[in-house]
């Protein structure tokens, strides 16, 4: 049956869950505060870099609308989804601002039976602050659910539209029918459970995928000490169905908007119950490392050769989106621009992005991944976008400087590097 859903907060989620609830066939009308966006969008002008958004936008532009009036979604909707921003705060605890002013915002607005659906990370206990929030404005029947999203941008309508499960927290029966009849054609198994344990699974889900990474990277450092192959070695344990082939990648470690500040968020709910998370802490240190180490290594090569000039490719956190929130590229060229090299960036999407988060000191960005590398000294791979693995590296040999080449993202087979003449360094190999 076709529902009526209100979006608040038309960012990632909230985009992609609005373009993917319409295609599924109910009507949407997303909300967002910023005006800029809710203008583009409006004019069928995507604000981020999501392959295939655009398409399936157009193609069911009769079920979806944008506003900046939120009381006139929420009169219409039967069903509210919060998609708000939780960022990490200062102090790293999470910033729950924008989610906290969106509920007061709801709550204010209610007349008669809503489901309020969160899916924005949020910290166990929210569903019951949620409840709490809107009995002081709001005295009529209404249901708080939890239903956390695990898209990943790059393939967001992918992951949304078959997702490996649906986890919906919910103590309300109307609004499980509700929640069950929304997502009743994408067939996964749905996992109903009370809404702590459905905001907790989030966390612990993004907690234990990080894990995955900073141990595939101690195990990579290992193998430079030792003189093992870490491709090698994750094909190995990877078959191993307890252990499984995903998020074993070494590499320069995780970033993005979702995986950093998470890992704090579930840290700090520890903290906050006298639970000391210490494998977390280990996880979150070992990735700074894997920054830290990797910035040292470009040094060693400069200082060895006595040049200056290093060509970066990539500046998103991962390929395929334009996110540059806590990107890997971006704190390595932060620490870079502590010192007096020349830094030379190309990126497919993100260099836009990328401006508003660095500043221009002693740093050029390029149209072209060849522009960029003209008269280097080294060579960074830092994102692995298909475009990099596809160049003609013969060419671009040619174009440097010096022939150096550290591939944070092991996207190239150091042999045939070698061969074209490259000094090739890679994670935990060669
Ligand atoms: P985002 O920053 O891209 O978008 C948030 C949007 O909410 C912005 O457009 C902002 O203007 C709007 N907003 C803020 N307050 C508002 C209000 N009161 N009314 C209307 N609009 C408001 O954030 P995002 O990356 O889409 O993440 C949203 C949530 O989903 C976060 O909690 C995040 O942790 C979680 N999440 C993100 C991803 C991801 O890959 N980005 C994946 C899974 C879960």
């Amino acid at each position: 049956m076709q529902r009526k859903i209100a979006i608040i907060g038309t960012g990632y989620v909230g985009l992609t869950t609005g373009v993917c609830l319409a295609h599924l066939g109910h009507k949407i009308t997303c909300v967002d505060k910023n005006k800029n966006k809710v203008r583009k969008l409006k004019k069928g002008i995507i604000p981020i870099y999501e392959p295939g958004l655009n398409e399936i936008l157009k193609k069911h532009q009769r079920n979806i609308e944008f506003t900046t009036n939120l009381k006139n979604a929420v009169n219409k909707s039967e069903v509210i989804f919060i998609t708000v921003g939780t960022p990490s705060r200062k102090d790293r605890d999470i910033d729950m601002t924008y989610f906290k002013r969106a509920i007061n915002e709801v709550a204010n607005l209610l007349k008669e039976y809503k489901v309020i659906v969160n899916k924005s990370t949020v910290p166990v206990s929210t569903g019951d602050w949620t409840k709490k929030e809107i009995k002081k404005y709001y005295k009529g029947d209404f249901a708080v659910v939890s239903n956390p999203e695990f898209l990943r941008e790059g393939s967001a309508l992918k992951d949304f539209l078959g997702p490996d499960r649906i986890v919906i927290g919910v103590e309300d029966k109307k609004a499980k029918n509700i929640m069950l009849d929304i997502y009743s054609s994408i067939k996964t198994p749905k996992i109903i459970t009370d809404i702590r344990s459905a905001e907790l699974i989030k966390y612990a889900s993004n907690a234990f995928l990080a894990t995955k990474i900073s141990f595939i990277n101690e195990i990579a450092t290992i193998c430079e000490k030792t003189g093992g192959d870490i491709e090698k070695v994750a094909e190995g344990i990877g078959y191993d169905k307890r252990i499984g082939k995903h998020f074993l990648k070494a590499g320069i470690g995780f970033g993005g908007s979702c995986f950093p500040k998470d890992i704090d968020g579930l840290i700090k709910i520890a903290d906050k119950k006298n639970y000391n998370f210490r494998l977390l802490k280990a996880v979150s240190l070992v990735n700074k490392n894997q920054q830290k180490n990797f910035v040292r290594k470009i040094k060693k090569i400069l200082k060895k050769i006595n040049g200056d000039t290093i060509c970066i490719w990539g500046l998103s956190f991962k390929p395929n989106t334009d996110d540059v929130r806590k990107s890997p590229a971006i704190e390595i060229i932060k620490r870079l621009q502590k010192t007096n090299y020349k830094i030379r960036v190309y990126d497919p999407i993100a260099i836009e992005n990328a401006k508003r988060e660095l500043s221009l000191k002693n740093i050029k960005f390029y149209k072209s991944a060849f522009e960029a590398v003209k008269n280097s000294d080294v060579l960074v791979l830092v994102t692995e976008w298909p475009e990099f693995s596809e160049i003609d590296m013969k060419k671009v040999k040619n174009l440097m400087r010096r022939p150096y080449f550290l591939d944070g993202r092991n996207q190239f087979e150091p042999k045939k590097m070698k061969k074209l003449g490259f000094y090739y360094q890679s994670i935990g190999r060669g």
